[in-house]
């Protein structure tokens, strides 16, 4: 029996059926909170705010590793949850990254600066908390993203309402819970609810600063919603990233690397690998080695451990990439390997999918898939591929490959996204700030940049 699944699960006649990802049987039953409680739950937070800050930097810090502790001490049934709800075989991994993201948070410090210090005249600018922060989420990496917004926020003395995505709320209401434990009374409330809760809770007036992950469809609603409250906002919207593979690669040193990028989480993962262009000389090597791989990856559902692959989390993310494949062979592409449901495996399993000899005007290009397929793209001159790997209104990620790291960083920097890697895709650092440009966001989250985004400024001069 999972004691963490059983305190969060409501009955079945209070609650709204979560399905297993991959089995589509019922996990449990997710409390449907109402607007109502919503409201309830923000006046407590911000009646419990004051006294939070109040704690002090030390003591926050200090309370943050004690539930790190303990997320770790849960990682077994959390990450069941996780593995169940979502679908991914590394549940208790999961579990365990977003331990280390809050302890990383916890011990990062923010220091007001000094900003002139003449003789004459003094001036300090000093992080303060905001007050009431609003954390909306997706379904991707439930539990990790949740820490990404939860671990600055607390750190520098705000509340928080949470509001996991409707597609993955147990696990992230089972984090609330472990963090409930060792938190003060309302510093931290998560609220189940749909897109109706996320709506009033980005637009209500006690709302100091929303956080957002989730696609660039519903941060575009946030910003007009809030547009009441004039909340702050940091938007972690989706990605198309595009990596180039530079002429002389040496295909076998990053086949592995270019096939994880694209295809860990099932391709579920906002700066996945998302457009691949290779150059002409090794087009086809590229597509034969990711093929293979495709094929070889382990894929079934989560609770075995062995599995790499697992499902789509949900019936509309699995619609969105049936119909992205289906539309690249009408227009002629080729169709590698994949394309095709694994019917076999459960309802929601999809055959990891490279798409060769694609156009740019595919939608498989031009849309976010988040899913397992992967197109790869043939171009002829590097100046060609930056400009059509630019040519999205999506700025998350990029990436170039090539054998010479200065070549391919002079590459990096002309493509437009918030991080851009040389051999390699995808990895984030709790140190190290990572945000969107173009339609894929605004705002930092992690390090110091991170705190900052959960603080107001202050001025004090003298
Ligand atoms: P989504 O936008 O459908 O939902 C995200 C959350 O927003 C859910 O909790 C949902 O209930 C809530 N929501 C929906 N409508 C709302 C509204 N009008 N007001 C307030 N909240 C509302 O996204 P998703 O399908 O859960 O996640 C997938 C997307 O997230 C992909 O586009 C992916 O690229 C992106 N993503 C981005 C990052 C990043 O760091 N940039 C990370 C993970 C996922």
């Amino acid at each position: 029996m999972n004691s963490l699944l059983t305190a969060v699960s409501v009955p079945e006649d209070r609650g709204r059926p979560i399905l297993d990802a991959a089995t589509r049987e019922v996990v449990g039953y997710a409390p449907v909170h109402t607007v109502d409680e919503l409201a309830a739950a923000i006046s407590a937070a911000a009646a419990a705010q004051p006294g939070w800050a109040d704690l002090g930097h030390a003591e926050r810090s200090r309370l943050l590793h004690v539930i790190a502790d303990d997320i770790d001490a849960c990682a077994e049934e959390l990450g069941e949850i996780i593995t169940h709800e979502q679908g991914k075989a590394g549940g208790a991994g999961e579990t365990h990254a977003a331990a280390h993201w809050l302890r990383a948070a916890a011990d990062t410090v923010l220091q007001p600066q000094v900003l002139q210090d003449d003789g004459a005249s003094r001036a300090e600018l000093h992080y303060v908390p905001l007050g009431v922060v609003a954390s909306i989420g997706p379904w991707n990496f439930p539990v990790m993203i949740a820490v990404w917004h939860l671990a600055p926020a607390l750190r520098m003395g705000n509340t928080v309402v949470l509001k996991p995505s409707e597609n993955t709320p147990l696990s992230v209401l089972a984090l609330a819970e472990i963090f409930r434990r060792h938190l003060p009374a309302d510093v931290l409330t998560a609220i189940s609810g749909d897109r109706e809760v996320g709506a009033a809770l980005a637009a209500h007036p006690r709302i100091a600063k929303i956080v957002f992950t989730g696609s660039t469809a519903t941060g575009r609603r946030i910003v007009a919603g809030s547009a009441g409250n004039l909340a702050r906002l940091t938007l972690e919207l989706g990605g198309n990233d595009a990596a180039i593979v530079l002429p002389d690669t040496d295909v076998d040193a990053v086949a592995d690397k270019l096939f994880w990028a694209a295809f860990m989480n099932t391709g579920q993962v906002c700066a996945a690998l998302k457009r691949l262009y290779v150059h002409e000389s090794i087009y086809a090597d590229v597509v034969s080695a990711l093929a293979e791989r495709a094929e070889k990856a382990p894929m079934g559902p989560g609770s075995d451990k062995a599995n790499r692959l697992g499902p789509v989390q949900n019936p509309a993310q699995f619609e969105i990439v049936t119909r992205l494949v289906a539309d690249a062979r009408e227009r002629g592409a080729r169709i590698v390997t994949g394309g095709e449901p694994a019917t076999e495996l459960g309802p929601l399993f999809y055959r990891p999918t490279i798409v060769a000899d694609v156009e740019d005007d595919a939608a498989v290009v031009g849309e976010e898939q988040f899913g397992p397929v992967l197109p790869v793209i043939r171009y002829a001159e590097v100046d060609d591929a930056i400009r059509r790997a630019n040519s999205t209104d999506q700025g998350l990620g990029a990436s170039v490959w090539g054998p010479d790291p200065d070549k391919a960083e002079a590459v990096a920097r002309r493509m437009e996204a918030g991080t851009v890697w040389v051999n390699q895709h995808g990895g984030v650092d709790p140190a190290i700030p990572f945000g969107g440009t173009k339609s894929s966001g605004y705002g930092l989250e992690f390090g110091v940049e991170g705190l900052k985004a959960m603080a107001a400024t202050k001025v004090i001069r003298r």
